[in-house]
């Protein structure tokens, strides 16, 4: 399970508006607990790929990653998770996901149709790395479980 506030499940559906029509990227930053994730911050990264390749896939550069891994350190937070955007797309993890995530780690994706967030699941690699199994969304205040964002 993830935990996180409502004014994160905002900031992520945001960027995906902004970055619209492309992909937008960023890091999920908080603790791991048994069985549980704790998100505290969510920080936004912009994506690397090329503009013409933004559409369908992201990456996060090296770089990049590493300063938001010192970013975390200073405030006392792991980095333990990633977001991005599907435009156009549902928010299942696409098989260029797959074969670019890790285990242990979350993945939130947002659905962005024609520039507006509708949907945001959270997904968390089968120890094998077979595929994607859904993981539940605890937002604080606790009430929407399955988050639609509109
Ligand atoms: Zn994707």
């Amino acid at each position: 399970m993830i935990q996180l506030t409502e004014n994160h499940l905002k900031e992520i559906a945001a960027h995906g508006e902004r970055d619209y029509p492309h992909e937008c990227c960023g890091l999920l930053l908080g603790s791991f607990n048994t069985g549980l994730k704790t998100i505290a911050e969510v920080y936004p990264i912009s994506n690397a790929r090329e503009e013409e390749a933004k559409r369908n896939r992201f990456l996060i550069r090296p770089e990049e990653l590493m300063r938001g891994e010192r970013y975390a350190q200073r405030q006392g937070l792991e980095v333990v998770g990633f977001y991005h955007s599907h435009p156009d797309h549902p928010a299942v993890p696409s098989a260029y996901d797959l074969d670019h995530a890790w285990p242990v780690f979350s993945y939130i994706v947002v659905s962005i149709m024609a520039g507006a967030a509708r949907d945001l699941r959270s997904w968390e690699m089968e120890p094998d790395r077979s595929r994607f199994n859904e993981e539940e969304i605890s937002a604080r205040p606790p009430r929407a479980v399955s988050m639609k964002v509109s």
